[in-house]
């Protein structure tokens, strides 16, 4: 069942909401997603609200620029992402461990491999 969450970086300036069933989580091998070691759940953009934050966000963008890595210029945590699905649809990508109310350790893991991406 999809429930309310909410979540946000570390020092509070980005906070979200968003509706999502967490079933498990993905974690990718790619030259960022390995080093931030983030944990990703995927919501559609109507699922997902920027309560605050969008000025205190910085964008950085590698590869072939599909996604739109956004982080706190203040606390450096990337909490979300936005981008679109190879069909089109505009997705937000969660970092699971910037969720307030849920214990990624329980969640099972489903490796990536977007390091071989192309
Ligand atoms: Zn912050």
């Amino acid at each position: 069942m999809p429930t309310t969450h909410t979540g946000g970086c570390q020092c509070g300036k980005v906070r979200y909401q968003m509706t999502a069933d967490i079933g498990e989580v993905i974690a990718c091998n790619c030259s960022r997603c390995g080093r931030l070691g983030s944990l990703l759940t995927f919501v559609p953009v109507d699922n997902f609200t920027l309560q605050k934050g969008e000025d205190a966000l910085t964008e950085y963008q590698f590869h072939k620029h599909n996604i739109h890595h956004l982080f706190c210029a203040t606390c450096g945590i990337q909490s979300f992402a936005r981008g679109k699905r190879p069909d089109g649809m505009e997705m937000i990508a969660i970092n699971a461990r910037c969720v307030d109310d849920i214990d990624v350790d329980a969640l099972p893991v489903k490796k990536f491999d977007g390091k071989h991406l192309r």
